[in-house]
């Protein structure tokens, strides 16, 4: 029996995960999970799985989830340091770090540190941190399979190696706007900008696929997660999202992994690799999507995605400082605080407005972090 700890339960990712273990209950233990306020959905996981951990972010919460669970199966745990505790717990095999944003850092690192297999949804732990997190895992003897549908297809496409790599190339769906003119995004709402074509996914994730943000990050996490400059990703979009990105080698083949756009199978992969399990996903029918189509990546319309290559090529905290102006920005686009156009805006203001350094220690992320989110607030205030 495999134990499992779910950062971020309720989130897509986490109920993404918990319907691939409803078909192989003789192989996964749900051992520990965590979710930032929703005490009632946690409350219906823990009835269902009976988890020995159940951490709350929240205190309120944490109190109410901790009266209302029936049995003394699971024992409630609050606050972010208890994160760190069910990724790193001695009976932890694997955990899926399945947090949104930065708030999900910690707790990677921490399952880094004690050697875990992490599977990795939290794109920000690289973006943020990836030096000092791809040391950790190296050190640590730690296993990392990605949990993002385009470096679990690189991954999978380079299991014959390394050699005779060119280059990787990413595929982008465009979100929502691949074929919206530049002026017509003006006046864009969150929920126009959160309605994906393909994937459903969680709000904030699907603005930043509308902005083309979430490619950008992706650049960075795949430049982390396979050690490759920036001169050997490429992006390209394919809207119909069957080809979930390419490798291509010096002898001229190119390997892409296709399937339905469906992240199960990206999660079963993670938890079965180097086997493969059913993950309840349909065989793809390459008949029912004709023609697939290929375009270059506008990168005046989509400016965010033009920013994260600039940060990554710029190095250190930049890459930070760009996800957590992104954060805020993205956040006041969804409570109606400023439009669409200004998040871009925002993050290269924030970005123009910041020190250059190069961080050594995990403090020195989360103060930058910190930092920068001050300076986006402060850019945003001449917006509202
Ligand atoms: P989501 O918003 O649906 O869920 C986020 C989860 O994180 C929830 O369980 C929530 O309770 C928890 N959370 C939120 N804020 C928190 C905080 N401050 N502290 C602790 N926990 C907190 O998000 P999602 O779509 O499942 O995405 C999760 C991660 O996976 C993101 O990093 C995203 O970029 C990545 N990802 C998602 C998809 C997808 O298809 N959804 C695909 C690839 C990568
Ligand atoms: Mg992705």
């Amino acid at each position: 029996m495999i134990n499992l700890t779910i950062l971020g339960a309720t989130g897509s990712i986490g109920q993404s995960t918990l319907s691939v273990v409803n078909l192989h209950p003789e192989k996964f233990n749900v051992f520990a999970i965590s979710a930032h306020t929703n005490w009632q959905q946690m409350l219906t996981i823990c009835e269902q799985y009976q988890p020995t951990f159940a951490v709350m972010i929240d205190e309120a919460a944490a109190e109410q989830l901790s009266q209302a669970i029936p049995s003394d199966a699971t024992t409630v745990l609050a606050g972010a340091k208890a994160l760190e505790t069910i990724a790193a717990h001695t009976d932890t095999d694997q955990v899926m770090a399945a947090i949104v944003g930065s708030a999900g850092m910690a707790s990677s690192l921490a399952a880094a540190k004690a050697g875990k297999r992490i599977m990795l949804a939290n794109k920000e732990s690289l973006v943020l941190a990836g030096d000092i997190f791809m040391q950790a895992i190296k050190d640590n003897n730690a296993e990392l399979i990605p949990v993002d549908s385009e470096h679990s297809a690189i991954f999978q496409c380079l299991q014959g190696g390394l050699s005779g790599l060119n280059k990787i190339q990413l595929t982008a769906s465009g979100g929502p706007f691949l074929h919206t003119p530049l002026n017509a995004l003006t006046n864009i709402t969150p929920d126009q900008a959160c309605a994906h074509p393909n994937w459903s996914m969680g709000r904030k994730i699907s603005v930043d696929s509308a902005t083309m943000m979430n490619k950008g990050l992706e650049v960075i996490e795949a430049h982390y997660l396979f050690d490759l400059s920036t001169d050997r990703i490429e992006v390209v979009m394919h809207p119909q999202s069957i080809i979930h990105s390419s490798v291509y080698f010096k002898d001229g083949s190119t390997l892409s992994q296709l399937g339905n756009p469906d992240m199960r199978t990206v999660i079963a992969y993670a938890m079965s690799y180097p086997n493969r399990i059913n993950s309840g996903v349909p065989a793809l029918d390459l008949t029912q999507h004709s023609p697939l189509e290929f375009y270059p990546p506008d990168f005046d319309k989509f400016a965010c995605l033009r920013l994260a290559f600039e940060a990554l090529k710029q190095g250190g905290n930049a890459m930070g400082t760009l996800n957590a102006a992104n954060e805020v920005a993205v956040a006041n686009f969804l409570n109606h605080n400023i439009k669409f156009l200004d998040i871009a805006k925002i993050i290269e203001k924030t970005l123009a407005m910041s020190r250059h350094f190069y961080p050594t220690c995990l403090d020195e992320v989360v103060n930058n972090d910190k930092i920068a989110r001050l300076t986006a607030n402060e850019v945003i205030q001449s917006y509202v």
